[in-house]
């Protein structure tokens, strides 16, 4: 029996589990398929405080994850099957076993959401990537689409000219979403160009990507374009899936929590991208995962009827 479970290993998680850790209750932490979470496919971050030179995001999860263990976090490299919450002692089923506990902090974040078109999983790894910074290298003088409109579609398309000899975002929409510093970061850089009003309807390819088929939403013409790679930043999908019907969420399947991080079921908190979809930052994960932890810790104490110092 745990005081405290906490389901992830990314900022959020690994902030929670220092908080935890630090108020004595020996968190455990369920760490998913990868410790880190997203941060870890991030080369350098630049915009966590404490690190005017950077961090590589590897190396931050990594520090996370001791600064958590050092204060008594225990992790456990699980994948989550099932959770019965509806009953106390809130109930997690893992690919090793069964768990209980008081407290529950789900901070699982958020997936890449695809394209959802023919030739798109059979040639993931082989030219269809959803990380500029894991995949970048390997399309040096290559000619790579970037599909989406938002600040990640121009951030990692801007990263990948470094790379490819020319990068192309192709866009649903006649204007881009994304801020207008990456804008005009984007319309200055030379190897960029832009196809608006434009969907990918398949990709396609032998053992590698070698064109896109694409639609123009306005004329509906549709044509072939030779691209080498395609990189797809269209947002993401919160990784809820485990929870549904469980706890409440909202119509695009993010966690539903209130200012305390507090879900609808008493004990159980949310805390990261899995409830944000707007800010969606390292550094504002782990501050609504050390604010998970402090309710948390507040929740245990007043089952113990305890006072909460
Ligand atoms: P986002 O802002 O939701 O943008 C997603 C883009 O994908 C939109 O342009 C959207 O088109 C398009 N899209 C969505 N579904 C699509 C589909 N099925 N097919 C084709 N296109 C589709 O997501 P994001 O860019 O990942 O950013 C998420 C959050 O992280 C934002 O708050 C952003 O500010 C933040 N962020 C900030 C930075 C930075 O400041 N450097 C970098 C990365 C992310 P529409 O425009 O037509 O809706």
């Amino acid at each position: 029996m745990e005081n405290v479970i906490i389901i992830g290993t990314g900022p959020a998680g690994l902030t929670a589990a220092i908080y935890a850790g630090r108020a004595q209750l020996s968190p455990l932490v369920i760490t998913g398929k990868d410790v880190g979470g997203q941060i870890t496919l991030t080369s350098d971050i630049e915009n966590y405080p404490g690190f005017p030179e950077g961090i590589n995001g590897f190396e931050l999860a990594t520090r996370f994850q001791q600064q958590a263990e050092r204060f008594g976090a225990r992790t456990e490299r699980a994948v989550i099957t099932g959770v019965d919450f509806q009953h106390q002692p809130l109930t997690v089923k893992t690919d090793s076993g069964t768990l209980q506990a008081n407290a529950v902090i789900i901070a699982t974040g958020s997936s890449p959401r695809r394209l959802g078109v023919p030739g798109e999983d059979r040639l993931l790894s082989r030219g269809v990537s959803y990380c500029a910074t894991c995949d970048g290298f390997f399309f040096k003088n290559k000619k790579i689409a970037v599909v989406g409109g938002g600040d990640s579609a121009l951030d990692e398309g801007l990263f990948l000219t470094k790379f490819g000899r020319e990068v192309v975002i192709i866009h649903r929409r006649d204007r881009l979403r994304a801020n207008s510093l990456l804008q005009r970061r984007a319309h200055e850089n030379t190897k960029m160009s832009f196809m608006l009003e434009t969907i990918v309807t398949e990709v396609i390819g032998g053992q590698h990507v070698e064109a896109l088929r694409v639609k123009n939403v306005k004329t509906e013409k549709e044509e072939t374009v030779t691209f080498d790679g395609v990189f797809v930043f269209i947002g993401h999908i919160p990784n809820t899936q485990a929870f549904q019907g469980q706890l409440d969420l909202d119509d695009n399947g993010y966690l539903i929590v209130d200012r305390h991080s507090r879900t609808n079921i008493p004990g159980i908190f949310g805390a990261g991208d899995v409830h944000d979809h707007v800010y969606r930052q390292a550094i504002t994960a782990s501050a609504s995962g050390a604010i998970a932890a402090i309710e948390a810790e507040k929740y245990l104490a007043e089952l113990e009827g305890k006072a909460y110092t």
